[in-house]
């Protein structure tokens, strides 16, 4: 096992990992920027490190700052969390290179899912269903019309490179499709400064379902259930579930042993999510995240598994510590994201926190970093805080969820959390009736 993990991160997840480690008795190092001096993972690590100033480019994303706080504080192994360059297979491949444990899965599988052409080939491969769509890229004007008439309108146009729903453009018709395709390629290209993009079926009313998947490079894997993150706005997601509204057990287990079987052939190491597009009983895949998820709560919620723990585990080369008859689900969880935003407009709210009472009680979970008195800088995601809720069915969690939500208080800055007192009282959302667009037009339509 590992002596000492630096969490190459910062806010809520850092202090996730932070808190498995203590569990493991693993010295902890936290690297932080300027504007993150007083932040909650910094006052809790054994050691922490400035690595730069407050831009993410300058500190969180740099490598060669990163590189020498383990060099000067002797890290054995580096714990990217998600987002920053959790996903980055050159910072794996440097880290390996200097003996230092990247706590991941290879720099190889980071990279044949990082760009989603080759994800998607890879997936046919490992038998795992996709979205109807080209072959590879689509290079010229004809090829944008000749695709689109053999996948059938409306389709959708993505950048390979894409992420954070960036880069991607409906066609509804062949009269939208040479629009949608030139500015897919252009904010690909301002985005990623790649400008390269594929076709895919726009599906119209689906629910985004993903599998949480754990490897020990050692040809073990299992699945962790589905989670449910239809609710999105931006495609950016708000509400995520475990326990499934809509995905009944023999469908999990289905599409959840075809994702552990594909882990397994691939020898997959750590934790990973494979995402799909539900519609009409059928999975369709979308991408694969080679790291831990924001959401990764509701699942260690109902299966009781710890997946922080489990990743570091297996990154120090020991076995998983399950099979997946010892999988077990229980009941029903759902997280709900506190942005430091407006939650009218979503305008990002930074400043100080003046007053922060968090919910607590049976069946509850918070994940935050922010304390009273805390000054949300300006320069980073704006997500502050976490809140999950368990219950043994799901509509016991949503009443629970209901009682959290109104418990919550955070003043001093704008949060998301009146979003919540509302959708919690929102027919639909009770009756689990919701796709992707959902919310988005449910904001269009109901301006408070
Ligand atoms: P990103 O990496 O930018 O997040 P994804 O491929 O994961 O891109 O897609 C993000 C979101 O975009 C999905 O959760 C879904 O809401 C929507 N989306 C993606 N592909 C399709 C599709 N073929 N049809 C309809 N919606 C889609």
């Amino acid at each position: 096992m590992f002596q000492k993990v630096l969490i190459a991160n910062r806010g809520e997840i850092a202090l996730r990992i932070l808190r498995a480690c203590k569990e493991l008795g693993i010295q902890t190092v936290a690297v932080h920027s300027t504007a993150d001096a007083n932040a909650m993972h910094v006052r809790l690590a054994d050691e922490s490190v400035c690595i730069g100033p407050p831009a993410a480019k300058d500190s969180y994303l740099n490598i060669p700052s990163i590189m020498a706080a383990c060099e000067i504080t002797g890290a054995d192994a580096v714990h990217p969390g998600y987002g920053f360059l959790s996903e980055n297979a050159r910072f794996a491949k440097i880290l390996t290179e200097h003996n230092v444990t990247f706590i991941g899965p290879s720099a190889h599988h980071i990279e044949i899912m990082g760009d989603k052409i080759t994800a998607k080939k890879t997936a046919v491969e490992l038998g795992i269903p996709v979205v109807p769509g080209s072959a590879g890229a689509v290079e010229s004007d004809e090829e944008a019309i000749k695709t689109a008439r053999e996948i059938g309108y409306p389709v959708l146009i993505k950048a390979t490179a894409g992420g954070g729903g960036r880069g991607m453009k409906v066609a509804l018709t062949e009269a939208d499709v040479l629009i949608a395709w030139s500015t897919a390629r252009s904010e690909a290209k301002a985005a990623f400064g790649n400008d390269s993009v594929y076709m895919e079926k726009y599906l119209g009313k689906p629910r985004h379902i993903e599998v949480q998947v754990m490897g020990d490079g050692q040809g073990n894997a299992v699945h962790l259930g589905v989670r449910d993150c239809s609710l999105q706005r931006r495609h950016q997601k708000v509400w995520e579930e475990a326990g499934g509204p809509t995905i009944a057990p023999e469908e999990r287990d289905r599409i959840g042993e075809i994702c552990a079987a594909a882990m397994r052939k691939l020898s997959y190491s750590g934790a990973g999510t494979i995402e799909f597009l539900y519609e009409n009983g059928e999975f369709y895949f979308i991408e694969m995240n080679t790291r831990l998820q924001v959401e990764h709560p509701v699942t260690e919620r109902i299966t009781g598994i710890d997946i922080v723990y489990e990743q570091i585990r297996v990154a120090s080369g020991e076995k998983l510590s399950m099979t997946q008859e010892q999988v077990q689900f229980y009941g029903h969880a759902i997280e709900v994201r506190i942005n430091a935003e407006d939650p009218q407009t979503f305008a990002p709210s930074p400043g100080t926190i003046t007053f922060y009472h968090p919910a607590g009680g049976v069946g509850v979970r918070v994940d935050s970093a922010v304390y009273q008195g805390y000054k949300i800088p300006p320069y980073y995601d704006s997500l502050i805080g976490k809140l999950i809720v368990y219950g043994r069915t799901r509509d016991e969690c949503l009443h629970r969820l209901r009682r959290a939500v109104d418990e919550f208080v955070i003043d001093g800055i704008k949060t998301t959390l009146p979003l919540f007192q509302r959708l919690i009282r929102e027919p639909d959302i009770l009756a689990g009736n919701y796709d992707i667009h959902w919310l988005e037009k449910y904001l269009a339509e109901n301006k408070v």
